[in-house]
């Protein structure tokens, strides 16, 4: 930042506040604008687009400068926010007309992409959320917040965890935080940055960081004598990433966070396990074609009412339950709200336009509530009864118990609607937010105010009498204030005490001692009942935030209440049983669907498919068919299928019987992750190197296409080594489906016992295939590819040379190297026409691969790396290969 030799006072306040603030926009109040200078001024304008100007022209002492009215404060900020900038709010904090020289001016807010509680910026079925992350004894912790809702979860790596820092990338992956706090001098693991590469990464006081002091900052906060309550003991960097990150939001949000009222740990361990990938192609939150949650499983079962019944549903789903009682828990509530009609309607009913209760107190507490916030947080307890009496009739434990224990914080629903008007302004500093009745100066001061006209019209008609001119007026005008006008012919009867102001054009204006002194009277009605109601706002604000965590545990109720309903609406409108749900690792299920293909298939109707599978029995299902059969659907209903029935939630099924799984693993073949550096292979092969590593007898594994993205050989090998590693998995085969087109891998069901094949039912029609989608027992032995690929319009001469080339392959034409001999007989138009599927052709002359030898060459010749060859091992390498291919 270039700046001036000679700075001003201001300038040199201003300069005070950048310093603690170097790496935030800092919006300096100046009247009713806030400004920006120097080089955030020049960032600034072209972000918000503002008109760059500066102050000081003409001097040398020229700075850059923009800025906009105070009252677009929250739009200004929203934007920089956006931009992934950090934004410190300047304030005048004394009365400028009281204030003795240069107002003082403090950084009252500091807003960062992982702190905002603006709802307008935040998605409201979704978590905000900003990561501390810590490491002691080379192993790091995590602490998330969502610092709108008061959310707050400690994470430790898992004994078992290979990889620590590779489990805290996959945390953060699933979490996608907005932000990331770190002790200054800690560097992130480029996987933990590639986990989330949208996010800021902040960097923060170490001090605030060390165990003991954040030991004592999250003591003081949950006002708690210890925390092992909170399950922390021994977890001292989970300790300290906690304490460090509510450090950096207290700093910056500058206020108590009475909302944030508990932190519990969070165990993936303890809920069935769905990794990113999972996640990703099981399309849970966003569909894989456009990244939007439309097409994705929430978009299509999520029928809850309000904001946080959303979020806790998504939590529901992406972290499904383990322990079978829990399920069962759920499931007796969703089943009665299922079978009652009546009491679903009603409770839903309810819940139709609740407001989000728990964002609105982060905005209580955190002294940014407006009046409409605080008239919305009446409206929600006022509604709150209803619904608790709605809730307690039912008979289900798990809905039942929260609705008799509930509190309904009349009280605050009371003290709010006591002070508060019932349709107040947006802005307090519109008036009018204060109740009628609630303060009785405020109600004078008002009357004073309201007054105005009746008592301008008796000063008018008292003077009119006693000067004798009738057509003398009181009026008023922003230069004079209140004033009498009296017109020219009767100037000679205005008496002495009028003072005269102005002339006009056809008479003159005079104020009097008695106007000016009413002039005051309500000038000041106008400020005090300002000053009045500001007071008297921010003390009904701290009353109700000082019982934030009263109407938190209310805001959790009504979440689940809305979560429960909104599943049971589903199941009812979609036709869903309840699943049995067993602690062994089996899996049936009868007539099965998939919920999201089953509402896109607009032209004809989902086909119902069975599953059966068992861990150590028949656990592994090798599924071939045709492109287009359906398989990958099939796959990913019982995925589904699983998940939901953990989730407590009914299934799209006629019959489910779903034993408990630990880990759901979905791996697709082919998709790369390029931002994370990783070829598509590679990602295929890491993605599967975890399975391997960690699925168990109770893990539910499913794989499409695995192998795919290499040559077929490698593949091939690769897939068939996978399956008999999962046969072998101790304790029993994971239950596994696993769809290919290498229909050599269905020869696994003859060798060993507990593999079995599955396909695609096809009716063939001439030279085209129907596809039936239903899946029965037996092996595929074709793909149908050539059909499919008609199907989507390649062209004719492409679709033929395809049909010899296969013709060709099956029966049997492959070199050593894997290499098909396809050139035979082609023409050179139809071997480029063969190149548009990628294979390496050679026409004509017999080539070195029907050579055994050679083919060898070849495949060394291929993979050797000249980059890494020193010339003489080069020369020596082609030494070699000449002699043998010419023995
Ligand atoms: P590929 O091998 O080419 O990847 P696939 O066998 O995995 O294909 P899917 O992608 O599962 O096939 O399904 C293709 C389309 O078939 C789906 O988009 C859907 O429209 C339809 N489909 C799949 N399963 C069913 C079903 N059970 N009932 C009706 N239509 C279905």
């Amino acid at each position: 930042m270039q700046e001036p030799a000679h700075l001003t006072p201001m300038f040199r306040q201003y300069r005070t506040h950048k310093r603690d603030h170097p790496d935030a926009i800092l919006l300096f109040r100046m009247g009713d604008f806030y400004e920006m200078f120097f080089d955030d001024a020049r960032e600034a304008s072209q972000l918000l687009e503002l008109t760059l100007t500066s102050r000081g022209k003409g001097s040398e002492n020229v700075v850059p400068m923009c800025g906009f009215p105070h009252h677009q404060l929250d739009a200004y900020t929203a934007k920089l926010v956006q931009a992934n900038l950090k934004v410190a709010i300047c304030d005048q904090v004394e009365d400028p007309k009281k204030a003795k020289g240069l107002v003082r001016r403090e950084v009252v807010r500091i807003v960062t992409p992982g702190t905002i509680t603006d709802p307008g910026q935040l998605e409201s079925k979704q978590h905000s959320w900003i990561v501390g992350i810590a490491v002691s004894s080379q192993r790091p912790a995590a602490a998330f917040l969502d610092a709108s809702t008061g959310e707050f979860l400690a994470w430790t790596p898992e004994d078992d965890d290979l990889d620590p820092w590779a489990a805290l990338a996959d945390r953060i992956r699933n979490f996608q935080p907005r932000e990331i706090v770190l002790p200054e001098g800690l560097e992130l693991s480029p996987g933990s940055i590639a986990a989330a590469p949208n996010a800021l990464r902040t960097t923060s006081d170490p001090a605030a960081f060390s165990v003991a002091a954040a030991t004592q900052s999250l003591i003081r906060q949950f006002g708690v004598a210890s925390l092992d309550g909170f399950g922390l003991r021994d977890r001292a960097a989970a300790i300290s990433a906690a304490g460090g990150l509510l450090d950096y939001v207290r700093e910056a949000q500058r206020s108590g966070l009475t909302h944030i009222d508990r932190i519990l740990l969070h165990e993936p361990s303890k809920r069935l396990l769905l990794d990113a990938a999972t996640r990703r192609n099981l399309e849970l939150e966003r569909s894989i074609r456009d990244g939007s949650r439309k097409g994705s499983l929430i978009d299509c079962i999520d029928s809850t009412r309000t904001a946080a019944g959303g979020r806790l549903l998504r939590g529901w789903l992406l972290e499904p339950l383990l322990d079978c009682e829990l399920i069962s828990r759920r499931q007796a509530a969703v089943a009665e709200l299922v079978g009652g009609l009546g009491a679903r309607h009603a409770i839903r009913e309810h819940l139709t336009g609740f407001p989000d209760l728990e964002r609105l107190l982060s905005r209580v507490v955190s002294d940014i509530a407006g009046p409409r916030d605080l008239s919305a947080v009446r409206d929600c307890l006022l509604r709150i009864p209803e619904i608790i009496r709605c809730v307690s009739e039912l008979r289900a434990p798990m809905l039942r118990e929260v609705a008799i224990d509930a509190d309904p914080c009349v009280d605050v629903a009371a003290r709010i609607a006591e002070a508060l008007v019932d349709d107040p302004p947006a802005s307090l500093r519109d008036g009018g937010v204060i109740r009628p009745g609630h303060h009785a100066e405020l109600d004078e001061l008002r009357s004073i105010r309201g007054d105005g006209k009746d008592h301008i019209s008796a000063i008018e008609s008292r003077e009119r009498e006693s000067t004798g001119i009738a057509s003398l007026k009181v009026r008023f005008n922003k230069v004079f204030g209140y004033y009498i006008e009296v017109s020219r012919s009767n100037l000679g009867l205005v008496p002495a005490h009028y003072d005269r102001k102005q002339t006009i054009a056809n008479g003159e204006r005079f104020v009097t001692a008695e106007l000016k002194e009413y002039e005051a009277k309500v000038l000041h009605a106008q400020e005090r009942i300002l000053e009045i109601e500001v007071e008297k706002f921010g003390e009904l604000r701290r009353a109700v935030g000082a019982e934030a965590t009263r109407m938190k545990a209310l805001a959790r109720i009504v979440a689940q209440v809305d979560a429960v309903a909104a599943l049971a609406e589903t199941a009812a409108v979609q036709d869903w049983v309840c699943p049995v749900v067993r602690d062994e690792p089996i899996l049936r299920i009868v007539g099965g669907r998939h919920p999201v293909v089953e509402r896109h298939l607009s032209d004809s109707r989902f086909v119902p498919n069975d599953s059966h599978l068992a861990a150590g029995g028949s656990a592994i299902a090798v599924l071939t068919g045709p492109n287009m059969g359906g398989k990958s659907t099939y796959l990913r209903q019982v995925a589904v299928i699983t998940i939901l029935a953990q989730a407590g939630s009914f299934v799209p099924a006629s019959e489910a019987e779903i034993g408990v799984a630990d880990r759901i693993f979905c791996r697709v073949g082919a998709s790369d992750s390029l931002a994370e550096g990783q070829s598509t292979f590679m990602v295929e092969m890491a993605e599967t190197a975890k399975i391997l590593h960690y699925a168990t007898a109770r893990s539910l594994v499913i794989l499409d296409e695995i192998g795919r993205g290499t040559s077929t050989f490698d593949g091939l090998s690769i897939a068939w080594a996978v399956v008999e590693h999962l046969h072998g998995v101790a304790g029993g085969a994971p239950r596994t489906l696993f769809a290919t087109h290498y229909h050599e891998l269905t020869e696994l069901a003859v060798q060993l016992s507990g593999v079995f094949n599955l396909r695609m039912a096809v009716r063939e029609r001439g030279t085209g295939v129907a596809f039936l989608h239903r899946v029965e027992p037996g092996a595929a032995d074709r793909s149908y590819g050539i059909h499919v690929a008609r199907l989507a319009g390649l062209p004719r001469g492409v679709i033929d040379r395809a049909t010899v080339i296969l013709a060709n392959l099956e029966r049997d034409q492959y070199g050593r190297d894997g290499l098909p001999r396809l050139a035979r007989g082609a023409s050179r138009s139809a071997g480029r026409q063969a190149d548009l599927f990628g294979l390496m052709l050679r026409e004509e002359a017999p080539t070195p691969v029907e050579d055994p030898e050679g083919a060898v060459v070849l495949a060394e010749l291929r993979e050797s790396d000249p980059d890494r060859l020193t010339p003489l091992e080069a020369l020596t390498r082609i030494v070699e290969w000449r002699r043998r291919l010419r023995d």
